[in-house]
């Protein structure tokens, strides 16, 4: 078994969609990135890349590359996942943490968790996505952004 946690972050930029866990969530604000800012696969990106031991996202689609400018994340998402596949694993389980003040989410979370299941070939029971808020603490509190974590468990292959 392997084990990964990802993270990240970003703040809401005006006149842009939100993107979270593949889903178009409407709001006032998109995420403010160099891709579609999807917080949301972009931690489970790292979290899967963590898992195999291949460093992070960054590393392997560069934020100063035009060819990922606006990219949509799950593009990079099912890039991810075939090196893990590649790398001679199946998935476990994936468990996701939002933490956002707004907008609310919970109506959101059942689609993020069909979009990654589908975009992993993973049957949606595997794929839990929850979101809480912070009490209006911190920068997610005060509306600034949008963060998330990601965990995710491996098996060697059958
Ligand atoms: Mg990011």
């Amino acid at each position: 078994m392997r084990i990964g946690h990802g993270y990240d972050a970003h703040r809401f930029e005006k006149g842009k969609p939100l993107a979270l866990g593949g889903v178009s969530v409407p709001y006032e604000f998109g995420l403010l990135a160099h891709s579609d800012g999807d917080v949301v696969l972009h931690a489970l990106c790292d979290a899967l890349l963590g898992a195999i031991g291949r460093g992070d996202i960054g590393q392997h689609f560069p934020d100063t590359s035009d060819e990922y400018e606006n990219v949509d994340s799950r593009l990079l998402l099912r890039h991810v996942f075939k090196l893990v596949e590649e790398a001679g694993f199946e998935l476990g389980n994936i468990d996701i943490s939002i933490i956002a003040q707004a907008p609310k989410l919970a109506a959101h979370l059942p689609s993020m968790s069909d979009c990654i299941a589908s975009d992993l070939k993973c049957d949606v029971s595997q794929v839990n996505v929850k979101a809480t808020t912070t009490e209006g603490m911190g920068f997610a509190g005060r509306k600034e952004g949008i963060e998330a974590h990601a965990v995710v468990l491996l098996t060697t292959a059958s």
